[in-house]
């Protein structure tokens, strides 16, 4: 039976101070609801009307035995059932409608559901309303408006649908009357659930429609329509996985033949309800230059919660960007008017300097680039339907079998030139270093304040700088592959590989990064939106050996591997790279065991980048990066140095200075043996010094910790001073094993060659043999990154995660070479 009274609509605003009213729906945008919601307003409770005089503002209202208030304009998007209004038939006896009642009916009334129709011209929404509503249809002409929208109410399933088929539209902008009618039907009119009716044999365009419901954030359903015609062409689309992916259920349906209609509705009840477990709101990805102005002014549209109760945000902030002049009258009313009128204007100009294009352009292009990019996963078209497609350089650069080689082409030139090119200007900058370093030695008065510049702070952030043509280069391959739009299909083809760890295509990138400096590989995980997916692979780049252990390992592998040289080399980063995967499967079982959402890889049009663009990008990162380097090595250096540095007033073993004046006045010896005499001298001195220094003690307060891998306390010294940078590593070995790394360094793998154990239970063994050598390299590569890279990790996630990668790290470090140094003395 069609019950009638159900039809109109009554709102908590409308009801008067002192009445009660039971819920049946709250409708209004998704953050306002889910504050409401919150706060008690949801279907079926009663509220009390405490104080609503007809110019007051807010109201007052009791719900679940507290007080609170709502705004009139809130209280419009309540929709309740009260005694005065419920005109039930069988009870007309004046205010005498007991609770049951006005609950059961309250209850009905929460089982209406308001759908719209809304899909591309010939699409099938007529045919899909006319079986759907059968002979209940109620045709009917929208007076006032220039477009027709009919609307038929039926029940089905239990449930009553009020049903409203809308003019067909390609897009909701605002250039002709039925795009603007149906726009401001779904913003104003609040509908309960859009049903978005797709054009299977024509995907491409018509998603195009749904990316701009996904925008709005409202409860959408897709009836895949015409799903015979796709099947017919031998087209193959994995509904399910796509509707996943946009956090949208779709339902295929033969709207001619009335198939999936039954399955439609009964969707659509379960997104009423708020059952389904497909729906979630997503963001179609627009890109790191648009994502920055969209954020910029939704902030400003928070502000006033008139527009985010009725609209989203974002969208109001994309259409804003548009340049669309309707949405920019909605939000006239708002306090900060002209401050978002003149941001928007900012941006665009911005974007369109940037792009050169419209602004609109660039929005729908990166529309377009979403649906390529779920298309490309979910949908397979049998290859003679393949029209001549735009995107045909696709075909080679994402094809199953060229896209690899043309990918590794694309890494390697990228390193190459990063370390080949690379390395001039950083000679220059190596020995301009050393200059400035020389110049204030000769110049400054010897004190500590010298040595603490010379030696702390020019070595210590000279070492970073020296770093900066690299990164240079390196960043303007990787905004060059970003601008161009080359990057989104690298993380394309990486994608099912990523997958097996637990990654994503989109970590690849960052992980490849790594191999030059952990550093801005961290930096770079900003490119990816998940969290979890940006945490794991932040946790694994450290074991990516960065090119500041190569010294580490070319020192060692020199002294204790004179064959097999590349292989040893090579099996080392080989290990850096099976720890990460081993780290990152256990992490994803352990940490991040919640299911992954599927999500989409947009695959933007291709552009070609400006170098002004790119440059400007670069530069961008590399400030971010000395900025963050600067700092955090400029204090590690000057702590370290300190420690090295004090207590000064050590007693030495020997008169050092006595005996370097003895050789010198010694006229037996030749001119060179003297010099080398003394530099002997001296290193044995600075050496001992260095073992008598605060950092000398750390070293001996960690050896018993060390010795189960076969370290002493100055393997333990080279340890800890790699915390700041591994760089370090080698020139700490340098002093305390008393030889120059630098002037002769075959004299410094000698003396490894020669250390033998000064006390402990290896007493008189040699300290280094191949083994020894093999588990520090291990260790180095495996422990605390270097503080630069902590830094990193704290401002890209939050300080737990930093905290947590220097012990993990750590201790991984000390079971592998513990493992190596054991398992292969026993052999
Ligand atoms: P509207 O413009 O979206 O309202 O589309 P219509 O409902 O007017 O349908 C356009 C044409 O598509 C009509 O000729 C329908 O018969 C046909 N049509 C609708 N649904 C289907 C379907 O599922 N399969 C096929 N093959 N044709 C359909
Ligand atoms: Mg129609």
């Amino acid at each position: 039976m069609q019950n009638n009274n159900i039809e109109k609509e009554v709102f908590l605003s409308d009801i008067k101070t002192g009445e009660e009213a039971i819920i049946t729906k709250v409708i209004g945008h998704g953050a306002f609801r889910k504050r409401i919601t919150e706060m008690g307003f949801v279907k079926g409770k009663k509220v009390k009307v405490i104080k609503n005089a007809p110019l007051q503002d807010p109201v007052e209202y009791e719900i679940m035995g507290y007080n609170v208030s709502l705004r009139k304009s809130e209280a419009k998007l309540i929709e309740v059932v009260s005694a005065e209004f419920a005109d039930i038939a069988e009870v007309k006896f004046e205010g005498c409608i007991d609770e049951h009642t006005l609950k059961t009916y309250a209850g009905e009334k929460g089982r209406k559901i308001n759908v719209v129709l809304v899909g591309n011209p010939n699409s099938g929404k007529t045919t899909l309303y006319n079986y759907a509503s059968g002979s209940h249809e109620r045709v009917g002409n929208y007076s006032g408006v220039t477009v027709d929208a009919r609307e038929a109410t039926f029940k089905k399933l239990n449930y009553t649908f009020k049903v409203i088929d809308l003019p067909g539209t390609y897009s909701i902008t605002e250039y002709t009357p039925e795009e603007l009618f149906v726009r401001t039907y779904i913003a104003e009119k609040h509908p309960d659930v859009v049903i978005n009716v797709i054009d299977a044999s024509n995907l491409e365009r018509n998603l195009y429609l749904t990316t701009q419901l996904i925008d709005m954030n409202i409860k959408v359903v897709i009836a895949l329509n015409m799903s015979d015609e796709l099947e017919k062409r031998g087209d193959i689309l994995d509904y399910k996985a796509l509707g996943k992916m946009m956090g949208i259920p779709i339902i295929p349906t033969i709207a001619s033949k009335g198939k999936g209609i039954d399955d439609l509705f009964a969707k659509i009840i379960d997104v009423y309800e708020d059952r389904d477990e497909i729906v979630r709101h997503i963001h179609i990805n627009y890109g790191n230059i648009i994502e920055s102005s969209i954020s910029k002014i939704q902030a400003l549209i928070k502000i006033s919660r008139n527009i985010t109760d009725k609209y989203s945000s974002r969208y109001i902030a994309i259409k804003l960007l548009e340049s669309d002049k309707t949405t920019l009258n909605q939000i006239a009313e708002c306090s900060n008017f002209e401050k978002i009128k003149s941001q928007t204007e900012i941006e665009i100009i911005r974007l369109e300097k940037e792009f050169e294009e419209k602004s609109s352009t660039i929005i729908t292009d990166a529309k377009y680039g979403f649906i390529a990019g779920a298309l490309k996963e979910t949908f397979s078209q049998k290859p003679e339907n393949k029209t001549v497609k735009k995107r045909n350089i696709d075909d080679i650069l994402t094809n199953k079998y060229l896209g690899f080689p043309v990918f590794i082409f694309f890494m390697w030139l990228m390193f190459q030139t990063t370390f080949t090119v690379g390395s001039y200007p950083m000679v220059m900058i190596d020995s301009a270093v050393s200059w400035i370093g020389e110049t204030i030695k000769n110049t400054m008065t010897d004190g500590p304040l010298r040595d603490l510049l010379v030696d702390g702070i020019i070595g210590g952030v000279g070492g970073v700088i020296v770093f900066l043509p690299n990164i240079l280069i390196l960043f303007f391959f990787i905004s060059f592959m970003e601008d161009s739009g080359y990057m989104a299909r690298a993380s394309f083809i990486m994608d099912r590989l990523m997958h097996k760890i637990g990654l994503h295509g989109k970590s690849f990138i960052p992980i490849l990064m790594g191999f030059g400096c952990n550093v801005p590989a961290i930096m770079s995980t900003r490119t990816l939106e998940n969290k979890k997916d940006r945490i794991l692979t932040m946790m694994i780049i450290p074991f990516m050996s960065c090119s500041a252990r190569l010294p580490v390992y070319v020192l060692l592998i020199s002294a204790f591997f004179p064959h097999n040289q590349g292989l040893v080399l090579v099996s080392i980063y080989i290990i850096g790279i099976i720890i990460a995967i081993l780290v990152a499967l256990a992490m994803k079982k352990l940490m991040f065991s919640k299911q992954d959402v599927p999500f989409v890889m947009e695959l933007p049009p291709y552009r070609i980048p400006t170098i002004r663009n790119t440059s400007i990008h670069m530069w961008h990162k590399a400030v971010q990066y000395l900025q963050k380097m600067g700092s955090v090595i400029l204090i590690a250096s000057i702590l370290i140095w300190s420690l090295g540095y004090f207590p000064k007033n050590i007693e030495y073993s020997t008169n050092y200075e006595q005996k370097i004046k003895e050789i010198g006045n010694d006229i037996h010896l030749t001119e060179k043996a003297k010099n080398t005499k003394i530099e002997e001298l001296q290193l044995a001195k600075e050496s001992e010094k260095q073992e008598k220094s605060y950092i000398g003690q750390i070293g001996h307060f960690i050896e018993p910790v060390i010795r189960p891998l076969g370290f002493d306390w100055k393997i333990g010294v080279s340890i800890v001073t790699g915390l700041a940078a591994k760089e370090i590593v080698v020139s700490t070995m340098g002093v305390l094993y008393q030889a120059s790394s630098e002037e002769n360094s075959g004299s410094l793998q000698n003396k490894l060659q020669e250390q033998i154990h000064q006390n402990g239970n290896l007493k008189g063994q040699k300290v280094f043999n191949p083994l020894v050598a093999y588990a520090f390299m291990l260790f180095v590569l495996i422990y605390f990154p270097c503080v630069a890279v902590i830094a990193a990790i704290k401002k890209e996630s939050d300080i737990k995660w930093a905290v947590f990668t220097m012990f993990y790290t750590t201790l991984i470090a000390w079971i592998v070479a513990f493992c190596t140094f054991q398992i292969g003395s026993l052999l």
